[in-house]
């Protein structure tokens, strides 16, 4: 059993390790790795026990375990951009250790397992804490890891009044003496591979989550890109609700925004693009969809009472977004078109059409305004002007 279970976790180690080089995924698969690598040679030399001098395998052992499970909570650190000093791991070895160097303790199997157990769990639970910490991104293996972690160490816990109860006799030497030995070293191995396999899965949904935030983001804005953008706005345009609201949709051109590059540079341009979305999301609300959908033109989904509701909403973007710039006449200023969703505008490609020709007229008016689409159906100057694809 003690063989299987070094090999086992001295094997799920060099995977960790290879996993974390390979992955690029920072340096916390690396870390536990090399903490399960350690425990693996701390149970080497505990298992061996009487076959090497006893600093090997009693304070040898038990320090590198412990040193193991502080890299744990070190990589749990690591993987989640917390600052970690290196150093810390080795703060329960030496506690230990210090322990060893009393002869009273050092002589005492009982003692010895209460000191050990005690910092072991301890150890668990701070990195069960560490993971459980960082639950806002929303990995799965998250919880199940968190649980397993104060699995163990509760197990470790239970050990100190079990030991209180049930003390070994003094003259114990080996820990396979204990009858409790099977059941630890079958607990042991399942909880490394457990631990290793969820360690590892959350560095796969991390990249997994990555990508996919990559592929739906405007990496400038930080807002929903155009393929995120419309993707949720065909799911808003189908969805039927009965509930007295309307879908508006509003499309935003920042004015005159080319000057702005020639003017002040790209730079500036990229900044005063961020602030856009910074102060359109603010306005909007939380229950807006708001994207990025092209270079200055940006849109926004959400359900308003009426077409004079979904006006004030894009007054106050404009109006905020003027206020945030301390625009003067050569901007930067935003104009906007309003379309709100009815028989003629069921899908989203005529919705947007629509709002289209009514930010055209807000250009056509001297920008720095929200026209709404009502009533645009005569304006000749607006028909017929679409620059969005029908296929949007
Ligand atoms: P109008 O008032 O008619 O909208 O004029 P405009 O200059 O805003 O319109 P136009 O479409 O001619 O120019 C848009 C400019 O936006 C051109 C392009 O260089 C700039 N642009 C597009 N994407 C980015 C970007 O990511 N960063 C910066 N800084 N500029 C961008
Ligand atoms: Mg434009
Ligand atoms: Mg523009």
């Amino acid at each position: 059993m003690a063989i299987v279970t070094v090999f086992v976790t001295a094997l799920l180690g060099a995977l960790l390790v290879f996993a974390g080089w390979q992955n690029r995924a920072g340096r916390a698969p690396v870390t536990w790795g090399v903490a399960f690598l350690l425990c693996a040679v701390g149970m080497v030399l505990a298992a061996v026990r009487g076959m090497v001098p006893d600093w090997l395998s009693i304070q040898s052992a038990n320090g590198l375990v412990l040193a193991g499970l502080g890299l744990i909570w070190l990589g749990a650190r690591q993987f989640d951009g917390r600052s970690a000093r290196p150093a810390m791991v080795v703060i329960a070895p030496a506690v230990w250790l210090g322990f060893c160097a009393v002869p009273v303790i050092l002589g005492d199997i009982n003692m010895r397992t209460i000191i050990a157990s005690t910092l072991a769990a301890t150890l668990a639970f701070a990195a069960a804490a560490e993971i459980w910490r960082g639950r806002a991104e929303p990995l799965m293996s998250r919880i199940p890891t968190s649980v397993t972690l104060l699995g163990y160490g509760s197990v470790m816990l239970a050990r100190v009044p079990l030991t209180l109860m049930v003390p070994q006799p003094a003259a114990a030497y080996h820990m396979t003496a204990s009858p409790l030995y099977p059941l630890l070293a079958f607990g042991s191995l399942l909880f490394a591979v457990v631990l290793a396999f969820l360690l590892l899965n959350m560095t796969k949904e991390r990249t997994e989550l990555r990508h996919k935030t990559a592929a739906l983001v405007d990496s400038l804005t930080g807002v929903a890109n155009r393929r995120a953008f419309l993707a949720g706005a065909q799911r808003l345009v189908a969805q039927q609700r009965g509930d007295g609201t309307v879908l508006a949709m509003l499309l935003f051109d920042l004015d005159h925004f080319k000057s702005i590059n020639d003017r002040l540079g790209h730079a500036a341009g990229d900044a005063v693009l961020m602030n856009f979305a910074t102060t359109a999301i603010r306005s909007l609300g939380e229950g807006a969809l708001f994207g990025r959908i092209g270079g200055e033109e940006f849109a926004a989904v959400l359900r308003v009472k009426d077409a004079a509701d979904a006006r004030a909403v894009a007054e106050q973007v404009r109006v905020a977004f003027a206020a945030a710039e301390q625009a003067d006449d050569v901007g930067p200023t935003v104009s906007i078109g309003v379309a709100l969703q009815d028989e003629t505008t069921a899908t989203l490609a005529a919705l947007m059409a629509v709002a289209d020709r009514a930010l055209y007229r807000a250009k056509a008016k001297g920008r720095n305004r929200v026209v709404t689409a009502s009533g645009l159906a005569d304006d000749a100057e607006a028909r017929g002007w679409h620059r969005l694809p029908a296929s949007a």
